[in-house]
């Protein structure tokens, strides 16, 4: 059993302000508690800030915490809430963070750099009260961590890449994909082994088709990529995610049902349930 919880739903910067209340305005974060207490944080977009008040009424309020952060790749939208991450200040917390490099000391520098004092007060990584491991996701080599077998793979985000993870346990499994640009529209193959009849596909869903005809070099999905993957890589459901960050809760009604129209019209695509993924909401696997 996993307990999926979204923190932060948007791309590239957080949308405050009343017309992105529902869908909420933070930047990418989402948590999921295993049956028996494993945490994993997938990113720490300002999400994080949100899970981290949360967290502290837990065992990471009193330096008893364990979790594992899995980051997708270091634009902002996916770190930016680190930082300020409550748990991260606690001594006695220990946090294994997972990121796309090619060596742990690589991962480590870049979350240094955010820490820099041109950045942030916070210095250095070593200024957080809590026990700090950083280790390098590797290209399609699964670990296990608290029972979950994860692997990670590169997508192509524009001039860059991001990685996309697979969680599975117990029969259930979970794909993160937050950021993706596939080239002429078509997944590698690898990827879509990664994707393959997820129980849940959280994917790149940042644009419409006519605004990402116009923001090709963004390197982001628009819903109609999102919907083609699913349907061709069969997953149980497909749950949009990474808003662009001027999309009002209107805007995400009409990507929502503009995407379900899209999925109908994919072979094998009516079978594949939509969610569209809003800060607060759980979903249990
Ligand atoms: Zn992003």
């Amino acid at each position: 059993m996993m307990e999926i919880t979204f923190w932060g739903v948007r791309g590239s910067i957080p949308s405050p302000g009343p017309e992105f209340n529902r869908y909420g305005g933070n930047t990418s974060c989402v948590s999921v508690k295993t049956r028996d207490g494993g945490l994993f944080i997938l990113d720490a977009g300002t999400g994080i800030t949100v899970l981290g008040k949360d967290l502290m009424t837990t065992e990471f309020g009193s330096g008893g915490g364990r979790a594992t952060l899995l980051l997708s790749h270091a634009h902002w939208d996916h770190i930016q809430g680190f930082p300020f991450f409550a748990p991260v200040f606690v001594p006695g917390n220990h946090f294994t963070i997972y990121g796309p490099s090619e060596s742990p000391a690589m991962v480590e520098g870049i979350l240094e750099g955010q820490m820099d004092p041109h950045f942030s007060p916070v210095h250095s990584l070593r200024n957080l009260g809590a026990d700090i491991e950083v280790l390098a996701t590797q290209d399609g080599v699964s670990f296990e961590v608290e029972g979950v077998k994860v692997t990670g793979r590169f997508n192509p985000h524009g001039g860059y890449t991001a990685l996309a993870y697979r969680l599975e346990r117990g029969g259930v499994s979970l794909v993160y994909a937050p950021d993706a640009s596939y080239v002429e529209g078509t997944p590698t193959a690898e990827i879509q082994e990664l994707y393959r009849e997820a129980t849940v596909l959280i994917h790149d869903c940042t644009y419409t088709v006519e605004d990402q005809a116009v923001r090709l070099s963004r390197g982001q999905s628009s819903i109609a990529d999102a919907a083609r993957v699913a349907a061709m890589c069969n997953v149980g459901s497909l749950v949009m995610f990474h808003y662009d960050q001027d999309y009002t809760d209107e805007q995400v009604d009409a990507l929502r049902a503009r995407c379900r129209e899209l999925l109908d019209t994919e072979p094998g695509g009516e079978r594949v349930e939509l969610v569209a993924a809003a800060e607060g909401c759980t979903l249990e696997i």
